[in-house]
C-alpha cells in the first residue's frame, strides 16, 4: 500500500522547528501541543515524529516502540490535564481524522484530544 506523504506539511514543518507550537509534552518519537484553533478548554494534538499521513499508515508501518509511544503519550497528556475518568475527571473524546470523507485538513497523522466541556453524541 503506497502512502504519499509531503514534507511540507504544516506538522512536518513543526517537527522540523520552523513552525513554533506550544509543547505540553515530547518523547522521543511524541510530540503533544495544543491546537491553534481549539474546540474545547483543552485541545491538544498528538503527533508522531515519524512520517505517517494518517493513522492506518501509522499502525501499519510504525515500529512497536513508535506505537507504544505515541499512546503512552497521550496517557500522560490526558493524565497531566487531570480529564481522565479513572482519576476522577469529567472525560475526553479522542479523534482522528482520515482522508477527505473526514476532512482531513494536515496529511500528517494526529490524535486530537479534546476535553474540558460537556461535548455532546459523537458526530452532532
Ligand atoms: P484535522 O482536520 O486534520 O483533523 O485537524 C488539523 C488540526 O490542526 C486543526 O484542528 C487545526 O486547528 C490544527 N492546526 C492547523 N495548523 C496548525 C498550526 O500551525 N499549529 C497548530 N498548533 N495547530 C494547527
Amino acid at each position: 500500500m503506497a502512502y504519499d506523504y509531503d514534507p511540507q506539511n504544516i506538522f512536518a514543518r513543526i517537527l522540523r522547528g520552523e513552525i513554533p507550537n506550544d509543547t505540553v509534552l515530547e518523547t522521543e518519537h511524541t510530540l503533544a501541543f495544543r491546537d491553534i484553533r481549539p474546540q474545547t478548554p483543552h485541545h491538544v494534538l498528538v503527533i508522531p515524529k515519524g512520517a505517517y499521513v494518517c493513522f492506518d499508515h501509522f499502525a501499519a508501518e510504525a515500529s512497536a516502540e513508535e506505537i507504544v509511544d505515541f499512546h503512552r503519550t497521550a496517557a500522560k497528556v490526558c493524565a497531566d490535564l487531570g480529564i481522565g475518568p479513572g482519576e476522577g475527571g469529567n472525560g475526553y473524546r479522542t479523534v482522528s481524522n482520515a482522508g477527505l470523507d473526514a476532512v482531513q485538513e494536515v496529511p500528517h497523522y494526529h490524535m486530537h484530544i479534546l476535553a474540558g466541556r460537556p461535548l455532546g453524541p459523537m458526530l452532532s
